[in-house]
């Protein structure tokens, strides 16, 4: 207080006009803010999201979140604060530098299909990535069926495959599938079984086991024929195919075939082998040919070596 307002302010509102000294009453406010004095009250702000424009004063609501950070306060949050499920869509399309920790739970949250069609389709691609999650938990069976078509050789096919129910699409899929070299570190057949597995329909089986392009898929197809016959007449036709269903032979005139076929080695476990036990296992007192009785001295060799193993085992 200057010596000019000693007997009394000279008060404009809040503010002394001769001293520049405030009082807290007879403010002008604009919004939270007095325009003379620049106090602030809680009142009237001017929120943009969580901060308020005029006075900078934060509330806990409304942020913006950019991911796990808040772009206007600064505020984090953890992976179990974000229901939304576009605002997981979001993180799980953008932030390609998310841990698997989080990456799992979040994608555990979302439901909607369309939301997890955009992550599948938009996600960044690595090797373990929100799209091969999404595509897991898509039912939409026309998206499933696109993907499976363009790309059943790759990991996003057989996450597709893995839920697709239509029986003649799965057919079609495993007539049409081939092998793709070594360049695929998820293994050659995965794809292959989970088509078959989720197959059933006995005529659809046997036009794979007949025409597949893929000789495992058809044999694979082979051994899910339930009527013997059809088996038969199908392995009749082609030998490498009858391999796969040494076991559910009864043919002997075909087993024979195999089991004397040079084609084959007498590797331990290998058709020659197997299609000798299975000879015998039918028809015990069957009478050996000579290419019959090789495989028999084969099989005695591994016998006593596995014999001869056990005891060094047992020594030991
Ligand atoms: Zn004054
Ligand atoms: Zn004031
Ligand atoms: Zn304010
Ligand atoms: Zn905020």
């Amino acid at each position: 207080m200057g010596f000019a307002c000693i007997f009394g302010h000279k008060w404009n509102g809040c503010k002394c006009e001769r001293c520049g000294v405030t009082r807290d009453e007879q403010h002008d406010w604009d919004g939270c803010k007095c325009r003379r004095c620049g106090k602030v009250r809680d009142e009237q702000h001017d929120w943009n999201g969580c901060i308020c424009l005029r006075c900078g004063q934060k509330r806990d609501e409304q942020h913006k979140w950019n991911g796990f950070v808040c772009s206007l306060c600064g505020k984090k949050r953890s992976v179990n604060e974000i229901t939304d499920q576009s605002t997981i869509a979001d993180i799980l399309i953008n932030d390609d530098q998310l841990p698997s920790s989080m990456l799992v739970p979040l994608m555990r949250r979302v439901t909607d299909q369309s939301i997890l069609i955009s992550i599948a389709e938009k996600a960044k691609v690595g090797f373990f990535t929100p799209k091969i999650l999404a595509v897991e938990k898509i039912t939409d069976q026309p998206y499933l069926i696109k993907v499976a078509r363009n790309d059943i050789n790759s990991i996003y096919g057989r996450a597709a495959a893995q839920n697709i129910t239509d029986q003649a699409i799965l057919t079609e899929l495993a007539l049409g599938i081939r092998d793709k070299g070594n360049n695929t570190c998820w293994g050659g057949n995965e794809t292959k079984d989970i088509i078959i597995n989720r197959l059933s329909d006995q005529a659809l089986l046997e036009t794979i086991a007949r025409k597949a392009e893929n000789l495992y898929m058809r044999g694979m197809a082979l051994l899910k024929i339930d009527d013997i016959s059809v088996v038969t007449d199908i392995a009749n036709g082609d030998i490498e195919l009858a391999c796969y269903a040494i076991e559910i032979l009864t043919d002997l005139s075909l087993l024979v075939k195999i089991a004397e076929n040079d084609k084959f080695t007498l590797e331990r476990g290998g058709s020659r082998i197997r299609a000798y036990n299975r000879i015998i296992a039918l028809n015990p007192k069957f009478r050996l040919t000579s290419k019959l009785r090789e495989v028999k001295e084969r099989i005695e060799v591994y016998e006593h070596l596995d014999k001869t193993w056990k005891n060094v085992d047992n020594y030991n």
